[in-house]
């Protein structure tokens, strides 16, 4: 038997969402706190589009780029939105926003170099940074410092190899968002010693307290900075698989030429549908976050009130990094944790050891309401009986 060379384990949120697709195709009903994304419809006006696209025959291959007309809708959007100056030339449609994460890593890591990321980061991360033959450089965080680094740990972490470092704001698994000073910070910093910076700000339409700060809306840094967006999750679009690398002309033109040789972009009928999301933009975002903000509130107040905690909202995306300390759990590590609540609760959890967190779990409340409250219902049970 032949077997394959590539040393590459599969993301850890799939594995848990594959472990509960097993035990409901069996017919057991599943409590799901791992859902990566909101649990609404798409809007009628993007469905209408696709539709649209596909009765008037737009279904041929698309520039490799993409579109014209998304490049163009969605460099409106984030210009409009986040204060930034980004044209056509600077924009490029992807496979969503991870193979845009992909992409750039391949296109700004050599073998041997180093990436920066802050613990707790999102799963896939390292993952990637790994598959260009490039290292992690992580700097761990903690909760007590409101899951951020100091400059100086920064500092410290940067060395001749250092070529990246990716900042998620807003942040998957914490809710995390960056003042503007803060970004300004880091992004002197990064400057001074040649750094690209990849902003993750696919979640940068689900902040609910605080504002919203883009990486690409300095025009001293532009140059050196590439923004992650995708359609994923402020237009509740997951499964169309939309997402746009912003940068300087000569990263795009590199991330085309990947995807030339690759994926050849994205469905042309997902990027007529992604045109009319973009020209919607503040319409369909303002429902899909009011619908996350409802949850979130009532996802907080039914833990705090189930568990006996106190726990704050998180500030933006869609997720509750808790500690295993406040659910009383002691001398058990968070993978075994989560393993044990799918296999004998039925409760489908992340462990914080995928985000480079021990002794925490990550809790999604992109569930609808009904769900939501009883999952956690099903949650306390299993924990009083565990
Ligand atoms: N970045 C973060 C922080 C995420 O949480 C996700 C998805 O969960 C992505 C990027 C990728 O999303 P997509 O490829 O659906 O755009």
């Amino acid at each position: 038997m032949i077997l394959p060379k590539l040393k590459i384990t599969q993301s850890a949120t799939i594995e848990i969402n594959s472990l509960a697709l097993k035990k409901a195709e069996a017919g057991e009903k599943i409590y799901n706190l791992s859902a990566g994304e909101p649990m609404v419809n798409t809007s009628d006006i993007v469905r209408d589009a696709a539709i649209a696209a596909i009765v008037s025959g737009r279904t041929h291959y698309s520039p490799v780029a993409g579109i014209p007309e998304l490049r163009q809708a969605a460099c409106a959007w984030v210009n409009r939105a986040y204060g930034c100056s980004y044209g056509v030339e600077e924009s490029v449609v992807t496979c969503g926003g991870k193979f845009g994460i992909y992409a750039l890593c391949r296109a700004l890591l050599e073998p041997g170099d180093e990436a920066i990321l802050f613990s707790p980061f999102w799963v896939s991360y390292t993952s990637i940074i790994e598959l260009c033959g490039a290292v992690p450089k992580i700097i761990q965080t903690a909760e007590k410092n409101g899951w951020k680094p100091t400059m100086a740990d920064i500092e410290k972490s940067i060395n001749s190899r250092t070529k990246v470092l990716i900042l998620n704001n807003a942040s998957n698994p914490n809710g995390v968002l960056y003042t503007r000073e803060e970004i300004e910070s880091i992004l002197a910093l990064t400057d001074a010693h040649d750094i690209a910076v990849i902003s993750d700000e696919v979640y940068s339409g689900l902040v609910y307290e605080g504002e919203f700060a883009s990486c690409g809306s300095f025009p001293k840094y532009k140059d050196n900075v590439a923004v992650i967006q995708s359609c994923s999750k402020h237009f509740a679009m997951t499964g169309w698989r939309v997402g746009l690398v912003f940068a300087n002309a000569e990263i795009i033109k590199c991330v085309a030429s990947l995807q030339s040789q690759s994926t050849t972009g994205t469905s042309t009928i997902s990027q007529w549908a992604a045109v009319s999301a973009f020209q919607n933009a503040e319409i369909i975002i303002a429902d899909v976050k009011s619908a996350m903000k409802e949850r979130r509130d009532l996802f907080i107040s039914t833990l705090n009130k189930i568990f006996g905690i106190s726990l704050n909202p998180p500030a933006s995306s869609l997720y509750i990094f808790l500690s295993l300390k406040d659910l009383r759990v002691e001398n058990m590590d968070s993978k075994i944790f989560c393993q044990k609540a799918m296999e004998e609760g039925n409760i489908a959890l992340v462990p914080g050891v995928a985000f480079g967190q021990e002794g925490y779990i990550r809790l999604s409340f992109g569930s609808t309401p009904d769900d939501l409250v009883e999952a956690l219902q099903a949650f306390g049970r299993y924990l009083k009986k565990a």
